[in-house]
């Protein structure tokens, strides 16, 4: 699984970054990806930060 964050839409509101700090960090005032390669162990948790992102932002590829 790889997934990356469409800066136009992120809104910065902290929610993946707060939740998984390992996979997304905050640059400036948008979230941007430390990890786009995903472990597996860490699949399921990067489904629901980008299910639960409000800006549906967290594109999964
Ligand atoms: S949850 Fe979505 S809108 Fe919020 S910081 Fe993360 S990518 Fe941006």
């Amino acid at each position: 699984m790889k997934v990356k964050i469409d800066a136009d839409l992120c809104t910065g509101c902290a929610l993946c970054t707060d939740s998984l700090p390992e996979i997304f960090v905050m640059a400036d005032d948008v979230a941007e990806v430390a990890t786009p390669n995903v472990p597996a162990n860490q699949e399921a948790a990067v489904q629901e930060a980008a299910d639960d992102c409000p800006a549906e932002a967290i594109i999964i590829e």
